[in-house]
């Protein structure tokens, strides 16, 4: 299994780092054709109208829309949630996004008073001790669809981590933690559909010649 970075701006080379003390192979995803080699991807924290361009000149929205439509898992890391959401508040006019999760995403939710900060997060799928959460002008999550799971919220009205099948945002930055249980948890997700998918690729192959050996 190998899960894919977009290396376009941001902290791209932290979650290659946190992947890497896993034992989990990486591969950084610069053009369409990388997508072929890997089984999920992570969208980094950054800024998200600098990866959304940069997405969207080298060709890139469409590809990875298709890649999560079809299935594959996706995280993005606060910039990356920021692109992943299908409603953005506060976001820069005619910036890109990737229009994927059915999420409302207030962008620099925080104000510039609380521009960074760290907080103990309670996040039941993980379990005990409480996630070390990072937040980098961070956005927050205002509205969640229905099909989405809440997994971390800061207080009644700010949820700051989400999941949606395939599809995982947090709007705080596990990779500049020593706590590789996100990481962990991502490539747990990735894995079971690499399985998932090599034995469908496998029956439908059987199925294709049995089909064959009839004829
Ligand atoms: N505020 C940034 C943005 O709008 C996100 C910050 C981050 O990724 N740490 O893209």
């Amino acid at each position: 299994m190998r899960i894919g970075i977009l290396a376009l701006q941001g902290d791209f080379v932290e979650h290659e780092k946190a992947l890497a003390r896993l034992g989990v192979k990486s591969v950084e995803v610069r053009l369409p054709q990388h997508l072929e080699a890997v089984d999920g991807l992570i969208i980094p924290g950054g800024e998200s109208t600098t990866i959304g361009r940069l997405a969207e000149r080298w060709h890139l929205l469409e590809p990875i829309r298709s890649f999560a439509q079809s299935g594959h898992p996706l995280w993005g890391t606060c910039a990356g949630m920021i692109l992943m959401a299908k409603r953005l508040v506060n976001g820069v006019p005619g910036q890109p996004l990737l229009s994927l999760m059915d999420i409302t995403v207030v962008r620099n939710a925080f104000g510039r008073q609380v521009d960074s900060f760290e907080t103990d997060l309670t996040v039941p799928a993980l379990g005990e001790p409480p996630f070390p959460a990072v937040f980098i002008r961070a956005p927050l999550i205002k509205h969640v669809g229905e099909e989405v799971e809440i997994l971390a919220q800061l207080n009644a009205e700010t949820v700051v981590a989400v999941q949606q099948g395939n599809l995982l945002a947090t709007a705080f930055h596990p990779e500049l933690t020593e706590d590789d249980r996100f990481h962990r948890y991502f490539a747990g997700i990735s894995e079971q559909l690499a399985v998932h998918n090599m034995i469908n690729r496998r029956v439908s192959l059987h199925l294709s010649q049995r089909r064959k050996d009839r004829m």
